[in-house]
C-alpha cells in the first residue's frame, strides 16, 4: 500500500492508473478509522480496481469553538487497518498543501447547506463540498462511496457532483453498527460509558419510527412525537434536530408516504453525534 502526501505526486498517481486502464474508487476519510469506513472501502473495491482512500481532517468543515484540535488522528493504525482490506493508495496530504494560507476560492451548494446540520453547524457543509471537491480533481475517480450515516452530507455532494457536472458516480453505503445499535463513529471515542449507554437512545428512537412507518402510520409529526417520547427517556440527552425530511432536498415533509429521511442530532455530555434512517415509499 503506497502513502502518499503530496498532491501532485497523488496526481501522477491517479492518472498513470487511469492510463494503465484502472478504474479508480474512491473514500474520503478524516481518519480514525472504524468499520464503517472500511465497510465504504470494501464497497468502493466492489466496484474498482484501484482503491484511494484519503485521511484528511478538513480544518474548513469544523466551527470555531468545535473539536479540531482534539479531533483524533491515527494515521499509523489507520493504515495498518487499510493495507489489511487491500487499499492500494492512502492520501494523506498536509493542511499546508491543502490550503496555502492566500487560498479564496470556496464550493458552496446553496440552501442545502443551510440544513439539518448546516443549521446547527454554520459553514460546515461549506467547508465539507470544497475540500470534497477538491479531493476530487486531486484523485479522479470514478465513483466515491459516502456514508449513509451522514445524510445531509449526501444530499449535499449528490447536488454539488450534478450542478458542478463532475464525472463521478456517487454510491451510499448503508450505516454500519455497534451490536447494541449504536451507529459506529469517530466521535464516539469520546464519550464516557454512561454518556455511551445514554446516546443508544438515538438507534431507539429511530427504530420506534420505523417501527410505526411499517405499521402504517406515515404522519410526519405524530411519528416525530413518537420518537420525541422516546428520547425523553434519556432527559441528559439534548436535542440538535429530530427531523422528517426528503432526502434530496432536506427539506421537511408532512407525510413519509412517498420515502423520506429521518434525521436526529443530539448530544451526550460535549460530544454531539447524528443518526438517521430512510423511510421506504409505500
Ligand atoms: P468521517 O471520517 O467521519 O468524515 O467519515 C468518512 C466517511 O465515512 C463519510 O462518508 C461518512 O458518512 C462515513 N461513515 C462514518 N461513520 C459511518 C458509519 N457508521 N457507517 C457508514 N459510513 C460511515
Amino acid at each position: 500500500m503506497k502513502i502518499i502526501r503530496d498532491i501532485a505526486e497523488m496526481q501522477a498517481a491517479s492518472r498513470a492508473a487511469r492510463m494503465g486502464g484502472l478504474s479508480i474508487g474512491f473514500v474520503p476519510t478524516m481518519g480514525a478509522l472504524h468499520e464503517g469506513h472500511l465497510s465504504l472501502a470494501r464497497r468502493a473495491r466492489a466496484q474498482a480496481t484501484l482503491v484511494v482512500v484519503s485521511i484528511f481532517v478538513n480544518p474548513l468543515q469544523f466551527g470555531p469553538s468545535e473539536d479540531f484540535g482534539r479531533y483524533p488522528r491515527t494515521l499509523e493504525s489507520d493504515c495498518a487497518l487499510l493495507e489489511a482490506e487491500g487499499v492500494e493508495v492512502v492520501f494523506a496530504p498536509s493542511t499546508e498543501q491543502m490550503y496555502p494560507p492566500d487560498a479564496t476560492t470556496v464550493v458552496h451548494v446553496e440552501g442545502l447547506s443551510d440544513r439539518l446540520d448546516g443549521r446547527s453547524r454554520p459553514g460546515h457543509f461549506r467547508g465539507v463540498s470544497t475540500v470534497v471537491a477538491k479531493l476530487f480533481h486531486i484523485v479522479g475517480p470514478d465513483c466515491a462511496v459516502f456514508g449513509q450515516k451522514d445524510a445531509a452530507q449526501v444530499a449535499v455532494l449528490r447536488r454539488m457532483v450534478r450542478d458542478l457536472n463532475m464525472p463521478i458516480e456517487l454510491i451510499v453505503a448503508p450505516i454500519a453498527r455497534d451490536p447494541d445499535g449504536l451507529a459506529l463513529s469517530s466521535r464516539n471515542a469520546y464519550l464516557s460509558a454512561d454518556e455511551r449507554r445514554q446516546a443508544l437512545v438515538l438507534h431507539r428512537a429511530l427504530q420506534r419510527v420505523e417501527e410505526l412507518a411499517k405499521s402504517g402510520e406515515l404522519n410526519s409529526e405524530r411519528l416525530r412525537s413518537a420518537a420525541l417520547y422516546v428520547l425523553a427517556d434519556e432527559p441528559s440527552a439534548v436535542l440538535d434536530y429530530l427531523e422528517i425530511v426528503n432526502p434530496d432536498t432536506l427539506l421537511p415533509v408532512d407525510s413519509v408516504a412517498r420515502g423520506a429521511l429521518f434525521a436526529v442530532a443530539a448530544s451526550f455530555g460535549p460530544t454531539r453525534l447524528i443518526d438517521n434512517v430512510l423511510l421506504p415509499p409505500r
